[in-house]
């Protein structure tokens, strides 16, 4: 490190160990406004039903809406708008599926003949697609880009973070895994990586009583809070846990779902 260094590079030309990778370019007839990547400290937690949500919901308004799969060994976004087929490419360009709603789509899932085939890639092959996702799809002109980030901190999530220019992430969480570890190591790997973190979206939080429609939290509350204050990270969302949106989901009809406790989540990606 310069001996001198300010932690600035905006305003330093030297080549320090401060200065983070150059992030790689979007193919030359794509231009994006804002990517935000949906993150979480492992699988299950609700990432991926989160990004369709905030996809949906900005394709809504009249957003133009993106989603890079980048969860390439358990890739659900296709699934979860319904749509099936395989991606085109030409030699230099790859051209993404399109969601009856609009929404375009890049995901290993539409690079397989057969969906349920496991995506059994090795690591450096997954880190190299993931990149061409970014750099090889002709998007077009979009408003938003969501990126599914692979769960946890590992290689590809690393090539995300290096490679992809994020203008901010969003941690998805279950009520217990926001008092482990596993969150903060997510939220330290943001920081490292210099990204904003808009906030964090806790995932099945309450259950509404199908009778009398009482919300019944079933962790308590307290603690995501305290969490959200230690860090000083805003609190975006508590979902509830909504077997209609699982079904909506199973049958590849997300754009249906209606998510009424997204929209401070959905305002933090608007402001941005
Ligand atoms: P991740 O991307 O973190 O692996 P998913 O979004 O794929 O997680 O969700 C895992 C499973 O849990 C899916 O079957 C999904 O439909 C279900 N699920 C996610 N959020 C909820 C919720 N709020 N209520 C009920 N089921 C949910």
């Amino acid at each position: 490190m310069s001996e001198e260094c300010t932690h600035d590079c905006s305003s330093c030309h030297e080549n320090c160990d401060h200065r983070p990778p150059e992030k790689a370019s979007t193919n030359a007839d794509t231009h994006i406004k804002h990517v935000i990547g949906i993150v979480s400290g492992k699988g299950g937690v609700g990432k991926s039903t989160v990004t369709g949500l905030l996809a949906m919901l900005c394709n809504k308004i009249g957003k133009k809406v993106g989603i890079l799969d980048a969860d390439i060994t358990g890739p659900s976004i296709p699934r979860l708008f319904g749509v099936h087929g395989i991606l085109k490419a030409s030699e230099n360009e790859i051209y993404p599926c399109v969601s009856k709603s609009g929404i375009e789509m890049v995901s290993s899932n539409l690079m397989l003949d057969n969906e349920t085939d496991p995506v059994l890639w090795r690591g450096p092959i997954l880190a190299s697609l993931v990149k061409q996702f970014w750099t090889d799809v002709k998007w077009g002109d979009l408003d938003y880009l969501y990126v599914d980030m692979p769960p946890g901190t590992g290689d590809v999530g690393l090539t995300v973070y290096q490679s992809v220019k994020l203008d901010g992430i969003i941690i998805v969480t279950s009520p217990q895994d926001l008092v482990s570890m596993i969150v903060s190591k997510a939220v330290k790997m943001a920081q490292m990586m210099d990204i904003p973190i808009l906030g964090v979206i806790e995932n099945y939080s309450y259950v509404l009583c199908p009778d009398c429609g009482k919300a019944i939290d079933l962790f308590g509350s307290s603690a995501t809070s305290k969490v959200c204050d230690d860090y000083k990270l805003k609190l975006l969302a508590r979902m509830p846990i909504d077997p209609a949106l699982v079904k909506l989901c199973d049958e590849g009809r997300i754009d249906e779902a209606a998510a009424p406790f997204m929209h401070d989540a959905l305002d933090a990606v608007l402001a941005l």
